[in-house]
């Protein structure tokens, strides 16, 4: 089959290799120059930094994308955990190291108060179940939108889950931090994500040695040695449709014609998808700045989390710092950082201003794919299939949503579903 896969992020580079290695004639449809998305690098005056993500959860789903598409990942990646996950300092002055694993984070949070081990563990380990659920049914095979799902279909929010699980509010800010720093309202977040707690406890958090944009250079050397055809420079417009199905990707040159078409972008912005998704709206990203420090950068773990109003997260690699802020943020972003007590403004050799609107434009549409609003959220995403006979949805923006690992499933659950050649 012809497939044209439309946006070449993580989302359609995963599908794109995927179905070149399942036998499919692929043609990926870039806007930008370069293909990539937020799994990116950016450069400025001898410093680099990731764009986008510095680390994944679920390991595992990038080796089976290597495996499936190709190579092993250890022959062309060298992928590594991170032996402390991140910090958080709370405004009472106290904070606490979380590490992967059951024992380290029972002792982590045991020194922040007595018994708040045990509270936390207790907290992470009641996702076990949901997990299994979870896998089987939504991330790892194609999901039917149509059948009810106990777990899915959940009334409570997690903001309730926390309240009741922790009377301490530090330990409801750490369980609630990745949603908030993806751009959510806890209220509005199904209690079942907190799974994600549970998967960074059981299997760690990983980066790439070099950099997390080296998996996305990766990918893009292998859209070559299997033959996909990359059309970069050229925006997709819609979807031409002839008697229900779809024949071909509209792009701003002309018409690339397809059996099959992957949406790997905000399904928004192609006009025959739109109607399906417009009760959905895009999670901002934060406010991101990358620096670049001369003489010795503060000591800092690969992620440090400030909480309080605005929320900053620090992450280090070497002397290169990217802060992304939340909140309220009426200040410049390394003033408030000096609040905290982490004062770079004097060793600034390089900087790079990134707002919310600035990464919505240069992405074409939010890599936090889609806000949460409630417990109806998850049936309004699109994917694996969509509505419209051919086309199937990938990315942040469908099935099983935003972030690395998400991503990953979602480019196989296409790939399962469109199946060989
Ligand atoms: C600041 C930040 C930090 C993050 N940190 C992490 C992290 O540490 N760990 C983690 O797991 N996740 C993280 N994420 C989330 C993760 O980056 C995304 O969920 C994931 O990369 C999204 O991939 P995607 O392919 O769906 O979208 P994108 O990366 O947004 O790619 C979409 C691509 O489609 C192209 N495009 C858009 N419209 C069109 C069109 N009409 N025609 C053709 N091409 C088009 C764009 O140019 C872009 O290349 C972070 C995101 C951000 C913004």
């Amino acid at each position: 089959m012809r497939v044209v896969v439309v946006g070449g992020g993580f989302g359609g580079l995963a599908a794109a290799v995927r179905l070149a290695k399942l036998g499919h004639a692929v043609t990926v449809v870039e806007r930008a120059p370069t293909v990539g998305g937020a799994l990116s690098e950016v450069t400025e005056d001898g410093f680099s930094w990731d764009a986008g993500p510095t680390y994944t959860l679920l390991p595992a789903v990038v080796r089976d994308l290597f495996r499936k598409s190709g190579r092993p990942v250890e022959r062309e990646l060298e992928l590594v955990p991170l032996d402390l996950v991140r910090e958080h300092r709370f405004e009472d002055g106290s904070s606490v190291r979380v590490a992967t694993g059951r024992a380290a984070q029972l002792a982590a949070f045991e020194e922040l108060g007595a018994g708040l081990g045990r509270r936390w563990v207790d907290y992470v380990e009641s996702y076990a179940d949901d997990w299994d659920v979870l896998r089987r049914t939504y991330l790892e095979n194609p999901w039917d939108p149509a059948a009810p799902s106990r777990l899915l279909d959940g009334r409570e929010m997690l903001h309730k889950r926390l309240k009741k699980a922790f009377k301490d509010e530090r330990l409801r800010l750490v369980a609630g931090h990745p949603f908030v720093a993806e751009g959510h309202e806890l209220r509005n977040v199904p209690a079942w994500l907190g799974v994600t707690a549970y998967v960074e406890q059981r299997f760690g958090a990983w980066t790439v040695e070099g950099g997390m944009h080296r998996l996305g250079a990766a990918l893009a050397d292998r859209l070559a040695t299997r033959g996909v055809t990359t059309v970069t420079g050229t925006e997709a417009r819609d979807l031409v449709i002839r008697e229900g199905r779809v024949t071909a990707v509209r792009t701003a040159t002309g018409d690339l014609d397809a059996d099959a078409v992957v949406c790997a972008i905000d399904p928004r912005g192609l006009p025959t998808l739109a109607p399906y998704v417009e009760r959905t709206m895009p999670a901002i990203p934060p406010v991101v700045v990358h620096v670049g420090l001369s003489g010795e950068a503060p000591d800092l773990p690969h992620e440090l989390v400030l909480h309080g109003d605005p929320m900053l997260v620090v992450r280090r690699s070497g002397d290169a710092l990217t802060v992304h802020g939340r909140g309220r943020l009426s200040e410049d972003i390394l003033r408030a950082l000096a609040r905290h007590r982490i004062d770079v403004r004097a060793q600034v050799a390089a900087r790079v201003d990134r707002s919310p609107r600035d990464q919505v434009e240069l992405w074409g549409s939010s890599p936090m794919g889609v806000r949460w609003q409630g417990r109806g959220t998850v049936r309004r995403r699109l994917g694996p299939r969509t509505p419209v006979a051919g086309v199937y949805a990938a990315g942040a923006h469908a099935t099983p949503g935003a972030g690395i690992p998400f991503v990953g499933l979602s480019a196989a659950l296409v790939a399962a579903e469109i199946g060989p050649a």
